[in-house]
Formats: structure tokens, C-alpha cells, sequence
């Protein structure tokens, strides 16, 4: 078996330019920049003003199957996808979301690619980069201070401290604080209540620093948030407490992109991070438009699978930046479509070509969900040395019949050059296809509607059910004047529908809906359906297990 060099060990063996010298190759200066070190900065609020006259670039959104637990490789083939359109002489930059420490330390791994496509300083990016997250678990929680001491300090919203929605944040993966008691010990230390904590990446606030234009239209944001209802059962904002101000301010920096760049040089804005299952699942529109004022194509992903990243995408992300993709690129990895056709993890290496036409009904439904969002959609089959040459030409063969763009893509193994066929049938579909690009849902459906057609359209489910409460919340929120918001599913990433475990392409399911979250600042309803939490928990035998640091500073087993 050939020995395969690790990421960390890829990504540390790669030199770096100075950061300087790559925000130039994009006509950015060096006053443009905010430095943090050599390899990493920020861009100045005066430079994203400046660029807000330049022309926009062609945006082209990955997105992929529904993944296996490892990834299927979808910030991998975005890096190289950058690389590789660099490489044809194209002026290209990547837009990609922050890593979060839950996944990091727990199961997944990383967020900065993999291979000879990645980006770095992939250790630092990947721990605490520019201290973004920082800044976003800080505003939550000093919100959430901010609450209890309105509590203790004589209430004068009357805020019912059994209706407040408010959690709690931490960026890990940490099952025992999913619900906590505080406040405990007496008068002077808190009115006791029941709480709990979320990951960062799902708190609302995190939404809303992605969703925001510009500084003036985060603090509008953060503003409506929701924090609690009364005891008259009515709403209390962020506005009602009066700390819009104080969060703004905490996030000041974090609202700022920042810049690095791809082991081979493609610079690559990295801001922002929500997850796709329990959130919307997309980099900031900050960073987004810069990207597409600074270079005339414009990599980004939606997070897992097309029923989740990028239906947020579309439907949310799109709508509220006045966005629009040129094309999609679908990752399929012949190991995934292997598992979706039936074969267990442990039998992936064996060559199983029956499985995997099996499987193909799952690359089906993705290709038919963006095609109904009316865009152009190319395959990228993110190859692993362990496929075989008949099951990649098995693939090809039923994408030539489905008639849909494939490329087969070796970025993994080379980098930019991988993915220069996948980077050319992309340039083609753009001129040739036709982009009748529109979303799915009205504004104006009822919640329910748009939690309907999404199940219907984009998991190709039969229905859906609401719970009791479900139904309860909805009627309060068309009281609120709520109803005109979009919906934001939190849904499994594994199936098309609320049961991980259904692979493949189930049919005929009933999506639950158990609840709603408003997140009024976000400008979004969450649904959680089936068993998703908003704070995941490790597993066994955690990716921490393998990590270490050597006497230099070094770090080493971060995947
Ligand atoms: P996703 O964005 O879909 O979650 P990533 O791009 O983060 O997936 O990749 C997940 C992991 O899989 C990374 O550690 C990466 O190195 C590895 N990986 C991706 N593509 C390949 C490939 N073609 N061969 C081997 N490993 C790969």
C-alpha cells in the first residue's frame, strides 16, 4: 500500500507568500489589509467600501451528495476548483466558511480542504484563525448575561424566565451542557432557571454576522433578535434590552473577512461558519460579494449535501444578498454513492458496481433539485485511489446518459491541475446552459407551505407533519407578523429525510417537524425536524485523541 501523506503534513511542507503579495495579485494594497501575522488579514472596512463600484464576478456554487460521515470532499474540490481556474488564467478567488472546533476535535476533522487542495495556515485556520468565533461565542453569552441580570435586577420587561429562548454558546462538541440549571444558591446569585448551551456555529448570532451587508445592517439584525417572550406571552428583542449597541461593538472585528491563501497561492476569503444541518450553512455575504468584487470567478460551498447547503443557499442566502449562481458543481465520491446503494463502510475498498448504480439514484435527486432551481450543474467525481477504473467508468457512462456535465477530478492528488477539466466543463455550461435561476417558495407562502415545498421539491419527500407544538408556534408567529420569513430546515445530513439511516433515495417519507425557533435577527424560521441537535456530542474515540503539539510549536495529528 503506497504511504499517503496527511494533510497536516501536505499543508506544512507547502511555503506561503505573504499575505500582502497575494491581496496585490487581486488589486488590493497593503493599507487594505489588517495584518494578523504574515499569512492571515483581514480587509478593512474602508476596502470593502471602496469595492462596493468594482463589477461583480460569476459566482459558482459546490455543493454535493448527501455526504457519508467523513466528508465527501466538497471544501476539497472548492480549493482546487479555485486552483485550478487560476491555473486556466482566470482571475479566481474562493469563499469558504471558518472551521469549528466541535467537528474538529470530535469526528469530521477539518474545514481547509484536503490534500495538495487546501488552504492555509491550515493549523491555525482550523483552531483559533482571527479569533472570530471567539467573538461570536462571547456575543452570545454576554447577551445571555445580559438577560439574566435584567432578571436580577427587577425585570422591568416582565420577561417570563420560563419562555426564554436564549442559550447559551460554546464552539465544541459538548453533550453534558445540551441543558443546565443556573442561578443556583440564593438570592444574589441569579434568578435559578432551566438553560442550555448550543454550538456557536448554530447560535443565531453566527447567522446573522453571515447574513449582514455591512456593520449598520448587523446591528439592525441583531437588533430583532428574539431573546424571550413575556408573561403576556409577547416577544422581547434585543432593541427591548437596549444592548444592540454592546453586540455590534463585540463584534466589530469579526464582521471583517479574512484573507489567506491555497498551497498554490489562490487567495481565499474565510469568514464565517454556521453549520448546514442546524443552520444555514454559508460563508458570509460580506465576504461572498467582496470576493465577487475582487475576482471574476467566485468558488464557494453550501454546507452537506444539496437538500441542505445549498437549498439554504439558494433560498436564503441568495435571497437576502441579491446573489446569484452562475453554476453548481455536485461532489460525488464513488465511495458514497457505494454506501447509498446498500454497501456497509467497512466493504467501501471492494469494487461494487451494482451498489453503486444503486447508489446513483441519490446523485439523481441533487441533479434534479438544482436543475429545478433552474441552474446549470456539473459533476465532480472527487476520486479516491482506492475507486476502481470501472466504477469511474461507470459513473461517467450514466452521467453521458443522464445527460449532465461530469469531470472527473484528481485535486486531491494534484492540486489545481485536477481540476482543470472540471474548471473548463464549469466555463462551458455557463455560455451554453441556460440560468432560469428562481427560488422554489414565495415569501409570501404560509411557513407551513415552505416547509412543505421544501420536503416535496428538494428531498423529494410525500409530506410533512408538524407537532402539536409546532402547529401552537405557528399561530403565534402570524401574530408576530412573522409568516413572511424564510424557513431554515435543521434536518440530518446522512438522507434526504429526517431518518439518517434511510439512504439512497427514500421515497414516500413524512418529514416531523417537533418545533420552531424564530430567528428574527437571521430573518429566518428554524425547523428542526427528527432527532437533530443544536449541540452535538463527541464520539468514542474523538479526533482530540490523535492531536499534539511539538516542542516548536508545531502541530501535529490535526487529520
Ligand atoms: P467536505 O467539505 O465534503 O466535508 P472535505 O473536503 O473537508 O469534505 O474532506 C474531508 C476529508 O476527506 C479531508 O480530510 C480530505 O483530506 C479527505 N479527502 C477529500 N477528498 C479526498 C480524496 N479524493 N482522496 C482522499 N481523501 C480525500
Amino acid at each position: 500500500k503506497t504511504t499517503v501523506k496527511s494533510d497536516i503534513e501536505i499543508a506544512q511542507a507547502s511555503t506561503m507568500k505573504h499575505i500582502v503579495e497575494i491581496a496585490m495579485k487581486m488589486g488590493l494594497e497593503e493599507d487594505d489589509l489588517e495584518l494578523f501575522g504574515k499569512y492571515k488579514a483581514k480587509i478593512s472596512n474602508e476596502a470593502l467600501t471602496k469595492l462596493k463600484t468594482n463589477e461583480s464576478g460569476k459566482i459558482i456554487l459546490v455543493t454535493s451528495i448527501n455526504p457519508t460521515p467523513a466528508g465527501e470532499g466538497k471544501s476539497t474540490v472548492t480549493v482546487g476548483l479555485g486552483d485550478a481556474f487560476t491555473r486556466i488564467g482566470k482571475k479566481a478567488m474562493i469563499a469558504m466558511r471558518e472551521p469549528s472546533l466541535g467537528p474538529t476535535m470530535g469526528i469530521k476533522g477539518g474545514a481547509t480542504g484536503g490534500g495538495y487542495s487546501q488552504v492555509l495556515p491550515m493549523e491555525d485556520i482550523n483552531l483559533h484563525f482571527t479569533g472570530d468565533l471567539h467573538a461570536i461565542t462571547t456575543a452570545n453569552n454576554a447577551l445571555a448575561a445580559l438577560i439574566d441580570n435584567h432578571l436580577q435586577q427587577g425585570n422591568e420587561l416582565n420577561i417570563d424566565q420560563r419562555r426564554i429562548v436564549w442559550k447559551r454558546a460554546v464552539d465544541l462538541n459538548d453533550r453534558a451542557l445540551r441543558k443546565v440549571i443556573i442561578g443556583l444558591g440564593g438570592p444574589l446569585q441569579g434568578v435559578p432557571r432551566e438553560d442550555g448551551f448550543d454550538i456557536t456555529v448554530a447560535s443565531e448570532i453566527m447567522a446573522v454576522l453571515c447574513l449582514a451587508k455591512d456593520l449598520k445592517d448587523l446591528k439592525l439584525r441583531l437588533s430583532r433578535m428574539v431573546v424571550a417572550y413575556n408573561i403576556n406571552k409577547e416577544p422581547v428583542t434585543v432593541a427591548d434590552l437596549g444592548v444592540e449597541g454592546a453586540l455590534t461593538l463585540l463584534l466589530k472585528e469579526a464582521v471583517k473577512p479574512n484573507l489567506v491563501q491555497t498551497i498554490e497561492h489562490t487567495p481565499a476569503l474565510i469568514h464565517g461558519g454556521p453549520f448546514a444541518n442546524i443552520a444555514h450553512g454559508c460563508n458570509s455575504v460580506i465576504a461572498t460579494i467582496a470576493a465577487a468584487k475582487l475576482a471574476d470567478y467566485v468558488i464557494t460551498e453550501g454546507g452537506f449535501g444539496a437538500d441542505l447547503g445549498a437549498e439554504k443557499f439558494l433560498h436564503i442566502k441568495s435571497r437576502s444578498a441579491g446573489i446569484k449562481p452562475e453554476a453548481v458543481v455536485i461532489v460525488a465520491t464513488i465511495r458514497a454513492l457505494k454506501m447509498h446503494g446498500g454497501v456497509a463502510k467497512t466493504e467501501l475498498e471492494k469494487e461494487n458496481i451494482s451498489s453503486l448504480i444503486l447508489g446513483f439514484a441519490n446523485l439523481q435527486k441533487h441533479i434534479e433539485t438544482i436543475k429545478s432551481f433552474g441552474l446549470p450543474v456539473v459533476i465532480a467525481i472527487n476520486k479516491f485511489i482506492t475507486d476502481t477504473d470501472l466504477e469511474v467508468q461507470t459513473l461517467l457512462d450514466w452521467c453521458q446518459k443522464e445527460n449532465v456535465a461530469v469531470a472527473l477530478t484528481e485535486v486531491w492528488e494534484k492540486g489545481g491541475a485536477g481540476g482543470i477539466e472540471l474548471a473548463e466543463k464549469l466555463l462551458s455550461v455557463i455560455e451554453k446552459d441556460e440560468n432560469d435561476f428562481h427560488s422554489l417558495y414565495d415569501l409570501s407562502d404560509s411557513i407551513e407551505q415552505k416547509v412543505r415545498t421544501i420536503v416535496q421539491k428538494v428531498y423529494g419527500g410525500k409530506d410533512v407533519e408538524f407537532s402539536p407544538k409546532a402547529k401552537k408556534q405557528l399561530v403565534d408567529f402570524e401574530k408576530f407578523g412573522w409568516s413572511n420569513l424564510a424557513v431554515c430546515m435543521a434536518k440530518s445530513q446522512y438522507s434526504l429525510s429526517d431518518d439518517p439511516t434511510k439512504l439512497g433515495r427514500p421515497t414516500d417519507f413524512i418529514v416531523n417537524v417537533r418545533e420552531f425557533k424564530p430567528s428574527i435577527g437571521a430573518g429566518f424560521i428554524v425547523a428542526l425536524t427528527g432527532e437533530v441537535m443544536t449541540m452535538p456530542g463527541l464520539p468514542k474515540k474523538p479526533a482530540a485523541l490523535n492531536m499534539d503539539v511539538d516542542e516548536n510549536g508545531n502541530a501535529v495529528g490535526l487529520f
